[in-house]
């Protein structure tokens, strides 16, 4: 497994990895141009072939690609590090969230969409830019009939089978495909500096969305259980309705059937920020609570109340 860390830093000197491709310029470490030769490598230097291959490029294919972390975003990092258009060059399918967490993120068939607080999607302008993703090209490794699932348990275990059938710490992106007859997804308002922490922030503005018999696509991603502290061990999924006008980060759904493709995926790529607000963060800090509660928990539409299920006992994979 190849594990590369993209250091997003003009100095290149932080990290021996990085390579001088700047979050803000138009070079990214996608491009297939010298920024990979100046910084002095030393462990890294498969890595930095794999970056700088063209997107195309076969091993590239096989990449989860990440900006940040899942712990960045959910201490309340929400500046975008890189650009729609970059993160395209990276995957063709994913999920993620945007500058100052506007809306849930779902990269599909090469397009990123963005589903807003207020239920509506659209398409994500190229200059918008993304404080966390996860993307990948897809190729389907494996499929799965799905039938009569009654709800995420359900759904996670079902998905599970295949990987613990084909490798619990290989990453997994998947592309479910069917008629749901319950979608129930949340996303959240724009956050404006100062930031808040993102369950404080979706305490008040998380907005959730129960959709019935709704026609579309579940994305997801699985991320082994030593990711714990780069992501979140286990399953991330978001939705988006077939003709594009509903989505969000998925919380519950139910279907009679439906088709599953996964995209086995053996190795992955980290794209982090030399912004001086990212470089002091502690980003070893426990925030596994927080974020089994933003992945998780179900707010009030109205207000602040909570009602939150915890759903930590339904995922195997949730110790804490
Ligand atoms: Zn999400």
């Amino acid at each position: 497994m190849l594990i590369s860390l993209t250091a997003c830093s003009s100095q290149g000197s932080q990290n021996s990895q990085s390579s001088d491709s700047s979050k803000s310029s138009a070079a990214s470490s996608a491009s297939q141009d010298s920024g990979t030769a100046s910084s002095a490598q030393e462990s890294g230097t498969a890595s930095e072939a794999q970056v700088s291959d063209t997107p195309q490029a076969t091993q590239d294919r096989e990449t989860i690609y990440q900006v940040a972390l899942l712990q960045s975003l959910t201490q309340g990092y929400y500046d975008g590090i890189i650009k729609v258009s970059e993160l395209k060059e990276h995957g063709d399918i994913g999920i993620g969230t945007f500058e100052g967490v506007n809306g849930e993120m779902i990269v599909i068939d090469g397009k990123v969409y963005q589903a807003l607080g207020d239920g509506t999607v659209q398409e994500a302008a190229d200059d918008e830019t993304v404080p966390f993703s996860n993307v990948s090209f897809f190729d389907s490794d494996t499929t799965l009939d799905m039938k009569d699932i009654a709800d995420m348990a359900s759904f996670k275990a079902e998905l599970d089978k295949t990987v613990a059938e084909k490798g619990k710490n290989m990453f997994y992106m998947v592309k479910v495909s069917g008629t749901f007859e319950k979608m129930y997804v949340r996303s959240e308002l724009k956050q404006e500096k100062p930031y808040q922490s993102l369950d404080k922030a979706l305490e008040t503005d998380q907005r959730e969305f129960n959709y019935e018999n709704v026609t579309g696509t579940v994305v997801g991603l699985y991320c082994p259980d030593y990711m714990s502290g780069l992501n979140a061990a286990g399953w991330h999924f978001h939705f988006i309705s077939d003709d594009r006008s509903k989505g969000g980060h998925m919380l519950e759904l139910s279907f009679k059937e439906a088709k599953a493709e996964l995209d086995i995926t053996p190795e992955f790529s980290l794209e982090l920020s030399d912004n001086a607000d990212f470089q002091s963060m502690e980003l070893a800090k426990d925030v596994d609570d927080a974020i089994k509660k933003v992945e998780t928990d179900v707010q009030t539409n109205e207000n602040s109340e909570d009602n939150g299920e915890d759903n930590g006992e339904e995922n195997p994979r949730d110790d804490t």
